[in-house]
């Protein structure tokens, strides 16, 4: 049995993996960086009958993986702290596969509070009603529905969802209480001088991961031909040395899309989204600046 944890879950395979060996199975831990579902490790497979991939709901069909989430509950009461900022009576609510188990709970509190609560289903990168990933925001395109809540810890998933359906959003971090209105300005002010700095460039590199998961080949295609300036790059890891080393003053990025936003000051040239080199390329309107997300 392989068993494979994200990188805030690692230091829990000593463990599991011990418990694991006390029950009787052979074991045997990935030793390379995880950061979702989209990165299943399958090479493992060669030397093992199945592979557990913990934290993270299943994204890729396979008979012999087994997704294991990592489930935290929290206090419904919390949601007290988000009903000064909500107006509408009905609303959309979206978290991380953590509280996904958490539906029943959040929507007969905010149902007791006289509001409707939307756990509508995403797409097919997720598995839960209301489960939102840093790639995918389908489960917050709810018809009919302008507000939206989001139940989590940290700033880019209310961000995304935001710049991905349009309607106000709250964010409401379960565990402090602290709740806002997301503002995503300053985002677009970041990107819009991005932008304007990879124009500069003279030779973009289109990024392709070839993790299952982050492959977006027949889009980096279409990209590659808007301009005779940008040449595919193949890659697992994406890595700044490694980038800095093919010399690209641009990087175009179609792997996971949390590179090009929270991982901007680790590459030492820009790293753009794809509707952002549509910008550059002048097939896309600033206007119409869209979100990166993975279908
Ligand atoms: Fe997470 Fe990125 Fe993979 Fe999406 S592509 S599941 S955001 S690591």
């Amino acid at each position: 049995m392989a068993l494979q944890f994200p990188e805030g879950l690692k230091r829990r395979g000593p463990a599991i993996a011990r418990a694991l060996r006390d029950e009787g199975f052979q074991v045997l831990v990935s030793g390379d960086p995880c950061y979702g579902a989209c990165d299943p490790a399958l090479r493992l497979l060669e030397y093992a009958d199945v592979l557990v991939h913990f934290g993270h709901s299943e994204m890729i069909a396979h008979p012999d993986i087994i997704f294991e989430p990592l489930f935290m509950d929290i206090d419904p009461t919390i949601l007290e702290k988000a009903l000064p900022l909500l107006r509408e009576r009905k609303v959309g609510v979206v978290t991380t596969v953590q509280h996904v188990h958490m539906g029943e709970e959040i929507r007969d509190y905010l149902e007791s509070r006289g509001i409707e609560a939307v756990f509508q289903e995403g797409g097919s990168r997720v598995r839960y009603p209301g489960q939102v990933l840093g790639c995918s925001f389908s489960a917050a395109r709810i018809p009919g529905v302008s507000e939206v809540l989001y139940v989590g810890t940290g700033v880019f998933h209310p961000l995304g969802v935001q710049l991905a359906t349009g309607a106000r959003v709250i964010a409401l971090d379960p565990y402090t209480g602290d709740a806002r209105e997301v503002d995503a300005g300053r985002f677009l002010r970041i990107r819009h001088a991005l932008i304007e700095k990879a124009r500069k460039a003279k030779k973009y590199g289109i990024i392709v991961s070839l993790k299952q998961g982050q492959n977006r080949y027949t889009l980096a295609k279409r990209l590659e031909s808007l301009s005779d300036t940008g040449f595919l790059v193949m890659t697992e890891e994406v890595d700044p040395d490694e980038l800095l080393n093919l010399g690209f003053s641009c990087y175009v990025n179609t792997a996971c899309p949390r590179l090009a936003y929270d991982d901007q000051s680790r590459f030492p040239v820009p790293v753009i989204t794809p509707a952002e080199y549509e910008i550059i390329c002048g097939v896309r309107s600033w206007d119409d600046y869209q979100i990166d997300e993975i279908e």
